[in-house]
């Protein structure tokens, strides 16, 4: 199977990468390295059936030979992570958007018409505020106001029309996964992600700094698991035109992520409160309860979680105190 993964060398990309390596797949990752990082790719040069091109999706001027050569495109480019979408809103929509248009595109005018598995996610839910578990067909709405916060969402949403449209009008075998928390080895605490945050100040015996009060709900997912999910969602023909969920439901405060985090790491560090405003600045709205409604995802996939929080957290400690 040939796979082609754009942002292959983020978090995300780099674990999916390996796995399919690891099944014998041939990988080919196109990267500008605006967040990911050749580092995240080490295990991956190992295998001979891996190739990397440092390239932008919107302007590389082969793309449409690489699409042509795969079996299955994972559109996993983006701007992503809070802090990178409040400062760059307006790039957040342009590249979000026209990469994965320019994707699809390419996709159509190939011979060889590959899957593809387009990143959305869990924020086009945006801020409803109840603790309902947020399910593919709920009505979907973006907070009032002109608030360059939802950008990142509205760009997803606008990615996923694209793919259903698609679809629709030439009959392309595209899937949307919207992405719920995921944790795990290559993810990196710069750009806002509150477990990687955590792990490093945490080895570093310095403050915790949980935003809010810390009673917001997330639920985690290693990205060892996602991976499979992800295999499963790309290999099943009956994804098409499909828009799932891919989380856990394991759910915690972010209160709780922190004394986790603390005792596994056997820390001393302190627990340190910054309100949103000094965090994120005044334009940002939290959302407090996040967990996917998991049933469609299970209608595609058999796969049980094999990580739970605590072991991802060891494996995470252990591998940043080697660092
Ligand atoms: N968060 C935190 N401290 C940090 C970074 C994040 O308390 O140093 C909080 C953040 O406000 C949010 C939760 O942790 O409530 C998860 O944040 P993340 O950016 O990892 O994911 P998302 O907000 O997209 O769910």
């Amino acid at each position: 199977m040939h796979i082609l993964i754009t942002g292959g060398a983020g978090f995300i990309g780099s674990n999916l990468a390996l796995y399919h390596l690891k099944k014998g797949d041939k990988v080919h990752i196109l990267d500008n390295l605006s967040t990911g990082r050749l580092s995240n790719l080490e295990e991956c040069e190992k295998y001979n059936n891996f190739y990397f091109n440092e390239v932008d999706v919107l302007i590389d001027e082969e793309l449409d030979k690489r699409v042509n050569w795969a079996d299955r495109i994972y559109h996993l480019a983006a701007v992503v992570g809070v802090f990178r979408v409040l400062e760059k809103p307006i790039s957040v929509l342009s590249t979000n958007i026209a990469g994965c248009e320019r994707v699809l595109r390419a996709v159509l005018r190939s011979d060889w018409k590959a899957k593809v598995v387009i990143a959305s996610t869990s924020e086009v839910y945006g801020n409803r505020k109840s603790n309902q578990l947020l399910s593919e067909d709920m009505e979907l709405y973006i907070s009032p106001g002109i608030n360059s916060r939802w950008n990142y969402s509205i760009s997803k949403l606008a990615d996923e029309a694209y793919g259903l449209s698609y679809v629709r009008e030439h009959d392309l075998d595209i899937t949307l996964i919207r992405f719920f928390n995921v944790i795990g080895p290559n993810q990196t605490g710069k750009y806002g992600m509150v477990v990687p945050r955590f792990v490093q100040q945490a080895i570093n015996n310095e403050e915790l700094t949980v935003f809010g009060d810390g009673t917001q709900i997330r639920a985690f997912m290693d990205v060892r698991d996602t991976v499979i999910y992800l295999d499963d969602i790309g290999s099943n023909p009956a994804t098409k035109g499909e828009v799932i969920n891919v989380g856990s439901n394991y759910e915690i405060t972010i209160n709780n992520v922190a004394k986790h985090v603390k005792s596994l790491a056997n820390s001393n560090s302190e627990i340190k409160y910054i309100s949103y405003d000094d965090a994120y600045g005044e334009e940002f709205e939290e959302i407090y309860f996040r967990k996917p409604d998991l049933r469609k995802l299970k209608k595609f996939s058999s796969h049980q979680i094999k990580w739970s929080f605590d072991d991802t957290l060891r494996d995470l400690i252990r591998r940043a105190k080697e660092k």
